[in-house]
């Protein structure tokens, strides 16, 4: 049966209550690194390495595209603000 070893992080500050040294860390039943507080109801299930590298890499492969995506949206804002204001005052 599965158990899970929680350890305190000495000196990590909750995110959400900002409570001291009660946060835990423990690997979970997939084998994931979860921190945890002891104080609210705070969890956070750490990504693996494995899916962080994976991420990283879409990331990088995706910031062209997103650049693109956002050249086109400054485009799109210049054409509205270039649009003769249809009846209304600034
Ligand atoms: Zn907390």
């Amino acid at each position: 049966m599965f158990k899970a070893q929680k350890r305190f992080i000495a000196g990590a500050v909750c995110p959400k209550c900002s409570e001291m040294d009660k946060l835990v860390k423990y690997q979970n039943e997939a084998g994931r690194d979860v921190r945890e507080c002891v104080a609210c109801d705070y969890r956070d299930v750490m990504k693996s390495e494995e899916e962080m590298a994976t991420a990283a890499e879409l990331q990088t492969r995706v910031t062209p595209e997103g650049k693109a995506v956002r050249d086109e949206g400054e485009q799109a804002i210049k054409i509205f603000d270039a649009m003769p204001p249809s009846g209304t005052k600034h």
